[in-house]
């Protein structure tokens, strides 16, 4: 059976013909059906087949391509098992599987499977299907999961509120990242649990740390702290708004160190922290804030939030010491962080050069067609002696 389809506007196919996998609403003539899900054939109004997507009648982002080019494919069972097998191959080479169990098997256009995410936490996958047509192939995914050993199956929605046990139910997974173990809990913790795309960065920021005094700023579970001490820093306090993490945080580090450490939780505003924070206080300082701007019109206010912080960071900081400074905004891209952070070393009247640069892990590809999917930038600065 053809597909239905759906017909591009005069002159709106470049995108599509660049294998954007994203088509918006502006550019539809028309579509053939609108029933949410359905995998739709993508021509340019001369009639040309262009693409191969999932439709999402109402909505401003319509339709996500998966595949490209003149031939149909054939969206059966195997085609999307290939595609699950892949990401799945990709990731036994990327990751260290003998030191880490906790990474991103699944990264939606990054392995053109669009709106699709799974992270996985040892025996525990958590599953982000953020179209419809990605809830279409639920059940495929489940018994593909199922087969690959994961007993136990989380739904994580953060809009609908659809949020279940697909198959298990665990309150805590224990894990491993660079052989520390870690304690996620998928149903109440932050985005599917952790915050995998920060891997590779804990690990090589770490040992620019060694026998420092740092500052973990937005700590969440402690993730930066854990490679921090590991490393040798000689004192780390993370700070993070949300009370509830401390317990957690301290057993994370009795689960991974013999003695005590030195380390302290603070709950605390890090805006409000870091004003009130004695200069020289620290010589290393960890800036990784959730996202300002999860929207293009709110980028200017972001932009403000990002060198309000970084500018303080930059006047603490003694001669010589170092800021990892992250954004997560996909909306500010890294030219515009890089612009940001010139505008706060300006202000703070500091000598900053550039040391190193962060990204995402390789369990996080991003599809050259997709720049939107590079969401993660970060630098290491340094104030100059
Ligand atoms: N660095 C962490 C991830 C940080 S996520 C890791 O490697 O795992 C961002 C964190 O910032 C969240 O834990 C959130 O609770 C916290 N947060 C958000 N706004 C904050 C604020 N104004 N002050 C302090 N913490 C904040």
């Amino acid at each position: 059976m053809p597909f239905p389809r759906l017909y591009l506007k005069p002159g709106r196919d470049r995108s599509v013909r660049q294998r954007h996998p994203w088509l918006f609403s502006g550019g539809v003539a028309r579509c053939e059906t609108d029933q949410p899900g359905a995998v739709v054939a993508i021509h340019a109004h001369t009639g040309e087949p262009l693409a191969w997507g999932h439709l999402e009648p109402g909505a401003t982002l319509r339709c996500r391509l998966f595949d490209f080019g003149p031939e149909p494919p054939a969206c059966d069972a195997a085609y999307w098992q290939t595609r699950f097998a892949a990401a799945a191959r990709w990731r036994s080479i990327c990751i260290d599987c003998t030191r880490t169990n906790a990474y991103r098997l699944i990264n939606a256009e990054g392995d053109a499977l669009p709106g699709l995410v799974v992270d996985v936490y040892g025996p525990l996958a958590v599953v982000q299907l953020r179209t419809a047509g990605m809830q279409v192939l639920a059940p495929l995914l489940v018994d593909w999961l199922l087969g690959q050993g994961f007993a136990h199956l989380y739904r994580k929605d953060d809009t609908d509120g659809s949020s279940c046990w697909l198959a298990g139910g665990l309150e805590e997974a224990v894990c491993r990242e660079d052989d520390f173990t870690l304690f996620v809990r998928a149903e109440s913790g932050q985005k599917t649990g952790y915050y995998l795309d920060q891997r590779e960065n804990r690990r090589s920021l770490a040992p620019w740390l060694r026998g420092r005094r740092v500052l973990n700023a937005f700590s969440y579970t402690g993730g930066f702290a854990l490679h921090a001490l590991r490393a040798g820093a000689a004192e780390v306090v993370s700070v993070d708004a949300s009370a509830a993490l401390g317990p957690l945080v301290e057993r994370q580090l009795a689960a991974n160190f013999a003695g005590p450490q030195p380390h302290r939780f603070e709950v605390a505003d890090c805006f409000d922290y870091l004003r009130n924070c004695p200069a020289g206080a620290f010589d290393a300082i960890i800036l990784d804030p959730p996202a300002f701007t999860k929207h293009i019109s709110t980028v200017e206010r972001a932009a403000r939030g990002y060198k309000d912080l970084n500018l303080r960071a930059l006047k603490l900081l003694p001669a010589g010491g170092l800021l990892a400074t992250f954004s997560c905004s996909q909306h500010v891209g890294s030219v515009l962080f890089r612009q940001i952070l010139f505008a706060a070393a300006a202000d703070a009247g500091r000598q900053v050069r550039l040391v190193g640069a962060f990204g995402h892990g390789p369990d996080h590809p991003v599809d050259i067609f997709h720049p939107e999917g590079e969401y993660l930038k970060g630098w290491l600065l340094q104030v100059m002696e």
